[in-house]
């Protein structure tokens, strides 16, 4: 299934280019606004970090949500 695979290679780029344990180094990055995007989710509105949203592909596009509820009710109101 294509969307699982999207979600695997996601997870794998995220664990890659994101390593949690580190510290210190380039603490001068912390405080400025990174290359990290904030997308909108079209059910409520509201601004999510694009790594953390919830993503759906659909009709060739990918929307973020902000929680599987909202990604579940946009579902919904597309069917
Ligand atoms: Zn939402």
């Amino acid at each position: 299934m294509f969307l699982l695979y999207l979600f695997i290679i996601l997870f794998i780029a995220y664990l890659l280019f994101w390593p949690k344990g580190s510290s210190g180094k380039r603490a001068k990055s912390r405080t400025s606004v990174g290359p990290r995007r904030l997308v909108k989710d079209p059910v409520c509105g509201i601004y999510v970090d694009e790594e953390e949203a919830i993503k759906l592909k659909w009709q060739g596009e990918i929307l973020y949500f902000c929680s599987e509820e909202c990604r579940d009710k946009f579902l919904e109101q597309h069917k």
